[in-house]
This record gives C-alpha cells, sequence and structure tokens, in this order.
C-alpha cells in the first residue's frame, strides 16, 4: 500500500491503527472506548452532548470544571451512565501501536544479515575485562578517528570485513537485569574460563543465566600464557555441566585465548562470526527501528543521554521515538567512535540525543513517525506503570501461576532448587523430574546445594521461576530482595511435601494444608549458659519479630540445624511475650543447647492454608 511507505521509503503499518486517527476516543454501537484521561470538551463532543451541560451539572455538586480540565474514570463514568452509554477503558493504545510495529512482517526480500551481539561472562579475575579491553584496543588502533567512547556500553569489532557487536559489561548481573526487564540483547555468551583457575561459582551462574535465556555459549579458556594452565581440564569440569566441546561430540565452540598478550583472539572472533552465521541473524534495515536501551544519564550540557542498540530498522535522525515511558525526536547520534552518524542499523550502538527524560537501561525503544502518537504512548506507559506499581504490593506469584496453569495459559513452570548439600540437590532434582503430569513442563533452571543467594533471587526474577529451598533458607537480605523483585521462594523440609506442592501446582489444583508463616528473625551475637535453662542466646532481632510462643529454627550459614520451640523469650530479666525488629532479647530452646554466636534465630508459625499462602 503506497500510503505505508513514508517518505523515507521505510515501512510501517502504523498508519492503519486507529490511533493515527489522533482521537483518544470512539463512540460505537452504544459504547464509548477511551485511552489516557479525556477533557470534558473531548468527552462532550464524543458523546455528542453539550460541554456546558456537563461543567453545570457538576458547578451544582460543587465541583469545577473548564472544557479543559482533565477527568477521572470514575466521573467519565459516570457521565456516560448519566447518558446511557456504556464504556470501556482501552490499555490498548500502547499495545496496539506497539503489536503493530513489532509485528510487523518483515519481506523475507528485505532481510539482511546483522552482526551478533556478544557478551562475555565468567567468574571474577578469569579476565572478562581484559578480553574486552584488548578487542575494543585492537579496534582503536584500526580507528583512525579519536578514541572509542567509553560511555557508550558497546561496541563493534571488524573481523574479515564482518562486525561482531561487543557489550562492554562483563558478568551475568547486567545480563540478567536486562533480562528481568525482559531485553534479551545477547545473541552469543562468551564464556571466560582461566586456564589455572578451572571451573569456579560464577563459571556456573554464567552457564545457568546463558542457558536459561537460550544463549549458546562460546567458552574462550584464557591465560594460557600462565605457567601450570591446564585447559584440557578446564574441558573435563566443562562438561559436568553439559558445556561440551564439538570434538566429544557436543555443541560449544572452545578457544584457548591469552587476554592480556593477545594470543588467539583473532581465533575467538572468528569462531563467534561461525557461530553467529549458524543462528541466521538477519534483520530488515528498511523500516522503523526497535530496540533496547543499554545506558542512559543526564549529561550536563546535553540533557538526556541514551545508548540505543539497534534490533531491527534503521534509526535515523529526526525520528520520533517512544523509550520506556518517555519519548523524543533524535536530534544527534553518534557511534562507538564518537563519530556524528545519522543513520544506525540493526545490531549498531548508538547514543542519542533529543530524548525528554532519562529512560532506563533495559527499557525498549522504538521509532515512528508521528510525533503526537509518540507522547500520547509514553503518557499512557507512564500512568500504566504508576498503576502497576501502586497494584505490585499484593501480587502473589505462587497465586498467580496456580490460576495460569489452572486457565492452562501455562505449560512451563521454571523452578530455581538449592539444598542442603549435593546428595540431597540429587534426590529433590530426580523426584521434581519422575513428575508427570501431561502437558506441563517442570524446568530446573538451577538446581546447586548451599543457601539461597540474591544470585538466585535475580535468576528466578529473569525466568520467571520460582526458588524452591529444601533444607536452607534465604537471610533476611535475600528475603527482602525476593520481596522486591516478587520472586516467591517455597520452603519444605520433605521431598515428599515439596513433590505433592508441584504436583498439586501442576495440575492447577491448590491444596489446602497447614503451612509456615514467617514471624521474623534474630542475629545471635553473644551465648551465655546458664545452669538451670541451658544456652541462652543473647540476640538483636533484625527483621519481624519473635513471640514467646513461636517455634525456632537455628540457621548457620544459610542452612538449617536445628527447628524447635522456644523455651523462653526474655527483656533483661522479664519474661515477655514479644521482641520486636530492632530490640535486643535473650532467647532459649527446648532441648537445644548448641547455638552459636553468628547463628540465625528464625521464628515462624503454623496456620491453616488459605489459597495457598505464601511461606516468604
Ligand atoms: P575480570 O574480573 O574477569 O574482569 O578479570 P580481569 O580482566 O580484571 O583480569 C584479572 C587479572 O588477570 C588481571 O590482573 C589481568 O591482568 C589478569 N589476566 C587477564 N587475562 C590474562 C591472561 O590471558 N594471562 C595472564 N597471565 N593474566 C591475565
Amino acid at each position: 500500500m503506497a500510503k505505508n511507505k513514508n517518505k523515507n521509503d521505510r515501512q510501517t503499518n502504523l498508519s492503519n491503527t486507529k490511533l493515527e486517527t489522533n482521537k483518544k476516543c470512539f463512540l460505537k454501537d452504544g459504547v464509548l472506548e477511551y485511552y489516557g484521561s479525556l477533557t470534558v470538551g473531548e468527552l462532550a463532543n464524543a458523546l455528542k452532548i453539550q460541554a456546558s451541560d456537563i461543567i453545570k451539572k457538576y458547578f451544582l455538586k460543587g465541583i469545577i470544571y473548564t472544557i479543559n480540565s482533565n477527568l477521572d474514570d470514575e466521573i467519565i463514568g459516570e457521565i456516560c451512565i448519566d447518558n446511557n452509554i456504556d464504556f470501556k477503558k482501552m490499555v490498548e493504545n500502547e499495545a496496539n501501536a506497539l503489536s503493530s510495529i513489532l509485528n510487523l512482517k518483515d519481506d523475507p526480500k528485505e532481510l539482511k544479515e546483522r552482526p551478533p551481539v556478544v557478551t562475555v561472562m565468567g567468574h571474577v579475575d578469569h579476565g572478562k575485562t581484559t578480553l574486552i579491553d584488548t578487542i575494543r584496543n585492537s579496534r582503536l588502533t584500526e580507528a583512525e578517528f579519536g578514541g572509542i567512547s567509553q560511555e557508550i556500553g558497546a561496541y563493534q569489532k571488524q573481523c574479515h570485513g564482518k562486525l561482531i557487536t561487543f557489550i562492554d559489561t562483563p558478568g551475568h548481573e547486567a545480563f540478567t537485569e536486562m533480562r528481568s526487564r525482559g531485553a534479551s540483547v545477547t545473541d552469543i555468551v562468551v564464556l571466560v574460563v582461566a586456564a589455572d583457575d578451572g571451573v569456579m561459582p560464577q563459571t556456573i551462574e554464567a552457564i545457568d543465566h546463558a542457558k536459561a535465556a537460550s544463549v549458546p555459549i562460546i567458552v574462550a579458556i584464557n591465560k594460557i600464557d600462565v605457567p601450570g594452565a591446564n585447559p584440557e581440564k578446564v574441558i573435563s569440569e566443562l562438561m559436568k555441566y553439559d558445556i561440551i566441546p564439538e570434538k566429544y561430540g557436543g555443541s560449544n565452540i572452545f578457544c584457548e585465548i591469552s587476554a592480556k598478550k593477545n594470543i588467539g583472539i583473532d581465533n575467538l572472533l572468528e569462531n563467534i562470526l561461525l557461530e553467529a552465521e549458524m543462528l541466521e541473524l538477519k534483520a530488515n534495515p528498511n523500516r522503523y527501528a526497535y530496540g533496547t536501551v543499554l545506558e542512559a544519564k543526564l549529561d550536563k550540557g546535553e540533557g538526556p543521554k541514551a545508548t540505543f542498540l539497534i534490533s531491527n530498522g534503521t534509526l535515523k535522525v529526526g525520528d520520533y521515538v517512544v523509550v520506556g515511558s518517555t519519548y523524543g525526536k533524535i536530534r544527534r547520534m553518534t557511534n562507538d567512535l564518537n563519530q556524528i552518524v545519522t543513520e544506525a542499523i540493526p545490531s549498531m550502538p548508538v547514543s542519542v540525543i533529543g530524548i525528554n527524560e532519562v529512560p532506563q537501561a533495559g527499557d525498549h525503544f522504538f521509532a515512528l513517525d508521528n510525533e503526537k502518537l509518540a507522547k500520547e504512548i509514553a503518557n499512557d506507559r507512564k500512568l500504566r506503570l504508576e498503576e502497576e506499581s501502586r497494584k505490585s504490593n499484593n501480587v502473589s506469584t505462587l497465586d498467580e501461576l496456580y490460576d495460569k496453569v489452572k486457565e492452562g495459559e501455562l505449560k512451563n513452570i521454571n523452578i530455581v532448587l538449592k539444598a542442603n548439600s549435593t546428595g540431597s540437590v540429587e534426590a529433590v532434582k530426580n523426584a521434581i523430574l519422575k513428575l508427570n503430569v501431561e502437558g506441563t513442563k517442570i524446568n530446573i533452571i538451577r538446581a546447586s546445594a548451599g543457601a539461597i543467594t540474591e544470585s538466585d533471587v535475580l535468576l528466578a526474577n529473569a525466568s520467571h521461576a520460582l526458588i524452591y529451598g529444601f533444607n536452607v533458607r534465604p537471610d533476611s537480605n535475600v528475603r527482602n530482595k525476593a520481596i522486591e523483585e516478587k520472586v516467591e521462594i517455597r520452603l519444605h523440609r520433605i521431598i515428599y511435601a515439596l513433590i505433592e506442592e508441584l504436583e498439586s501446582m501442576l495440575k492447577g489444583m491448590r491444596a489446602k494444608k497447614e503451612i509456615e508463616q514467617y514471624l521474623g528473625q534474630a542475629e545471635v551475637r553473644q551465648v551465655f549458659k546458664a545452669s538451670k535453662i541451658g544456652t541462652i542466646a543473647g540476640c538483636y532481632v533484625v527483621d519481624g519479630e519473635i513471640t514467646s510462643t513461636s517455634l525456632l529454627r537455628v540457621l548457620r550459614d544459610g542452612e538449617e540445624v536445628y527447628n524447635g520451640k522456644i523455651n523462653g523469650l526474655k527483656r533483661f530479666k522479664d519474661d515477655v511475650k514479644e521482641v520486636k525488629s530492632g530490640f535486643e532479647c535473650g532467647i532459649s530452646i527446648l532441648n537445644f543447647n548448641d547455638i552459636h554466636e553468628g547463628d540465625i534465630i528464625e521464628a515462624y508459625k503454623m496456620v491453616e492454608e488459605e489459597d495457598n499462602g505464601r511461606q516468604n
């Protein structure tokens, strides 16, 4: 359709949407459909009544409106009812525009190969930063102008005439943070493992993250220049985590490098291109751009400044953009060499100026040719975000899961499993994998021994997973992080109970039973021996409260060492009913004296479960 081609000849089917009419409300078959808020004038116009009638009516009620006053939803509804008209607020404004942009099918003929986007991950000190810098510096010597802009957050490197985009921030925190915001920009993960150190905890975490995101892993065995480096040991260690080289029948590419001495880097780059070729990464430069914000900040001189990574399309100076809940017009763009550019094509990082507010890293952006629409969508998003943050306090992840499973919307449940020993990890994992409820599937995206950590919460959040703790507990920091990230932590001591809960969830049923209700945690600061009572723990309540009827568990390094009843709760010499967070107290535990300084005493009670309440 000629109408759908704009003057730059980039495709957009936005002009097909009803929003293009720039109207905020429509009266159709006796129903007023609207979005955002309406002014008295707009509503009167849509309902074909006099604005002065609305103003008069509310004046008599003591509310003063002018023709330009914004009406809230309640009043809009009231006025519609008064006029015998049904009403419906649309939230699809943004969705309409977005889906018409994102779902715009690219003509296969328009698709062109695009550079892969690479993130470097691995354990601390294994050489991630050195690798990124070595590649960056070789880019620098290639570049004839200036230096590489340090602030852009990504750069492109050429290899045999092809480009590779490297994300500057190494490590899985940034990767997870982006994913948890729904932004998956990485096509390939380069996993750096130091040959003199081998597989370490963050190596495994990085593998979990890459796998959860279904991103292929290329292993860079680093520091091969160090005497005693043992690449074969790294290979055999990684095989335990299903990272298997092609020579052993696996699908992972392994490269031996020295990031510091610049050995094997070209080979690594060639292999990245090889992997990219297999992924057949393509994009259509001939459409309006969309992509992700990598970094953003307020520049003193230039105002809000953001780095965009283009996923698809071409971004041009002069385009209007919606970015998260803000919008703007691209005034200036610079590439990773700080050069001014007028266009940015797929997989290219560019620093842009012209957005009205500072967006957040991980926000999506899309370009369009209509400023008014860009502004409306951004405003709608802002309103919705505010609404969501108001509602979010009572979101219960497990409840939502139950509902989704019940309604058949959800077939796969992701789980992060933590247990007190490798033996119990295996036992619980095997029991879970044996669960067989037709049409559903459980993916265990991490299973490891040890306390529940913030990294588990981040992974669960990014992958919409539940965390299951078996004989391990989160400390109060992790618990708070989980609440903040809206991640559900389920805690069990008996495999059977854990399996039963999962099974009933898969069947979309809610089992009613007694569950634990968390009360609070106290830190043991001193230990006293009293001849009659036994050991008394001098404690400081760090979260919630401890009561004189609590059930207690004693945690050491996140693991439960005892579970039982409270014997006595004292403030100074007096017995008390409860001690709240921020106060000291003495706690003795029935039949348990092996309390250590630094232990955490957690108080809980058993309650009849309603609607499958949360345990954390
Ligand atoms: P990161 O924490 O993974 O980003 O690790 P860094 O890049 O900061 O490297 C940690 C240390 O290892 C630094 O002292 C580097 O100089 C050193 N290093 C990195 N790569 C190599 C290498 O290939 N060979 C040797 N000998 N040292 C390296």
